[in-house]
């Protein structure tokens, strides 16, 4: 109810405001037109045409002031028709926009999720396919590395059954290669899965 109010008032003052600027228009128009009879040499005949001229130009002023306001208010229908098309469509256009965005991002996340499952698939496999030797050299040259990872573990406080600070990996491959590579010694299978933290991967012998 009271946005129909403000609507009425809204419109009011537009056509007000288009009204004053199209009297400002003519104010102007009038007054460069006396100023050239202004500069003009004083004589009877300059009087008298400026008389003369004055009754066309007001008939002709008074044209251009009905043509200006008939196509002003024209102008302003239409746009209060844009106007309301577009807030009476807005809400729908809205939701629908949104459950478009929402519909996109969870096919982004499926895809990317089977993306990222089938790529540690791949990398599971080759890391399964490798022989314990090279397991172990691989295990040996991330040891070597194993500096690199205290910043991560400073924010990482996942903690063991032992209750010990859980071994942190930076990748995904990394931890997958110890895994299988302590796998195989200890008889146990090991699983990868990413800190809740999201600081990197831990392993784990619990069955998910
Ligand atoms: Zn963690």
């Amino acid at each position: 109810m009271f946005s129909f109010i403000k609507k009425f008032f809204e419109r009011r003052k537009a056509r007000a405001a288009e009204r004053n600027r199209l009297c400002n228009d003519l104010l102007q128009q009038v007054s460069w037109a006396l100023s050239d009879y202004i500069d003009a040499s004083k004589t009877k005949e300059s009087l008298q045409k400026w008389i003369d001229d004055k009754s066309k130009l007001l008939v002709e002023l008074s044209d251009i002031s009905e043509f200006k306001r008939a196509s002003c208010y024209k102008q302003l229908k239409q746009q209060r028709k844009v106007f309301d098309e577009f807030y009476t469509q807005a809400p729908n256009k809205i939701k629908a926009f949104i459950a478009e965005e929402r519909q996109k991002r969870l096919d982004a996340e499926y895809v990317s999720k089977k993306v990222n499952l089938w790529a540690s698939e791949q990398k599971s496999q080759k890391i399964k396919a490798s022989k314990s030797k090279d397991l172990g050299r691989k295990v040996a040259k991330l040891t070597v590395n194993a500096d690199e990872l205290i910043p991560a573990i400073d924010v990482c406080t996942c903690c063991g059954k032992d209750g010990k600070r859980k071994m942190l990996y930076s990748t995904e491959g990394e931890a997958l290669i110890v895994a299988e590579h302590r796998s195989k010694e200890i008889g146990i299978p090991l699983h990868v899965y990413p800190c809740p933290n999201g600081c990197g991967f831990h392993l784990t012998s619990n069955q998910e």
